[in-house]
């Protein structure tokens, strides 16, 4: 039997209408109208595309946005001092430098000068370690994305067996902390794991976050498993997930496609993360 399509695309969109909602209730409450600054460095297409979808989102969103572009040869000093002092304005409540920054510049330099109340992305070392701690703080949007789409999927995460092909500071680490924050049993593979297909088909909920097209196939996933594609990748025969879609399909019993997936939840939760700083700094 196939299995259930998880669609991002629409639980993204409920998603950015229910901020919206909170954004109006906040402001109609004596709150200020929340605000993000972004931060690009360069003249990379493909980061001006993303950047101006995160705008436009803003806009529909009721949340004000500025926008900080540099040139290519900016040095690191300077991008430093511009987030240091965008951490400093009262007016802005979030900050995120659109990733990765041109090749002179060492990105974890960047964002440790981030103020961890306005680190939209969840990728300062304090919100890193507050996550890890398992206390509140401001979570990675990608992660925080897919445990929206768990929720909205209706899968159970107390005592689900939880496994994560992955474990950059990105996705794969938060997942696991955030997964242990809802009681499932985590593992973490990767690339050094032995018998991937054997660790992976034990899971209630196999989430991939790898960057190897179509990794994991039918043998990977356990009957009726939901299975969570954070891969996004470009090849020859068009955008694949880490996942062999055609054949997990078969066998899982929910499953997020690629792209339509996880893809559109970042953005989502980005604006959910920009009022939660808002509200935060408001207190
Ligand atoms: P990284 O390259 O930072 O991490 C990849 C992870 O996969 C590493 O932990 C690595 O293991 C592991 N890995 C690599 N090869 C294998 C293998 N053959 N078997 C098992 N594990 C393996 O990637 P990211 O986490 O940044 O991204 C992962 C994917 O998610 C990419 O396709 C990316 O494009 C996508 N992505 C999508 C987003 C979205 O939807 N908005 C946002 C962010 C990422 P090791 O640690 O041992 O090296």
């Amino acid at each position: 039997m196939s299995a259930k399509i998880i669609d991002g695309k629409a639980v993204s969109a409920e998603v950015r209408e229910r901020v919206a909602a909170e954004v109006s209730e906040f402001i109609e409450g004596g709150g200020h109208q929340p605000v993000l600054a972004t931060v690009l460095v360069g003249d990379d297409p493909a980061s001006h595309v993303y950047v101006a979808n995160k705008h436009k989102a803003c806009e529909a969103a009721g949340i004000g946005s500025v926008h900080h572009e540099l040139p290519a040869e900016t040095s690191q000093a300077d991008l430093v001092t511009l987030v240091e002092a965008l951490g400093d304005d009262d007016a802005i409540d979030g900050i995120l430098v659109q990733l990765p920054p041109p090749e002179h510049i060492d990105p974890d330099a960047v964002i440790a000068a981030i103020n961890p109340a306005k680190d939209v992305d969840g990728l300062t070392a304090t919100n890193a370690g507050l996550l890890a701690g398992g206390r509140p703080g401001l979570v990675p949007c990608t992660p925080a994305g897919v445990i929206e789409l768990l929720d909205h999927a209706g899968t159970e995460l107390e005592g689900a067996e939880a496994v994560i092909v992955g474990r950059s500071n990105l996705v794969g680490r938060p997942l696991i902390s955030l997964l242990l924050g809802r009681n499932a049993t985590v593992t973490a593979a990767h690339s050094r794991t032995r018998d991937l297909a054997a660790v992976c088909s034990r899971a209630d909920v196999l989430v991939a976050a790898v960057g190897v097209p179509e990794l994991l196939g039918a043998d990977h996933v356990k009957p009726g498993a939901t299975v969570i594609d954070v891969g996004i990748n470009r090849t020859d025969d068009g955008l694949k997930g880490d996942v062999d879609f055609e054949a997990a399909v078969e066998v899982a019993g929910a499953i997020t496609p690629v792209p339509g997936g996880v893809g559109p939840m970042t953005i989502a939760m980005l604006m959910a993360n920009t009022l939660a700083a808002a509200r935060a700094r408001a207190i």
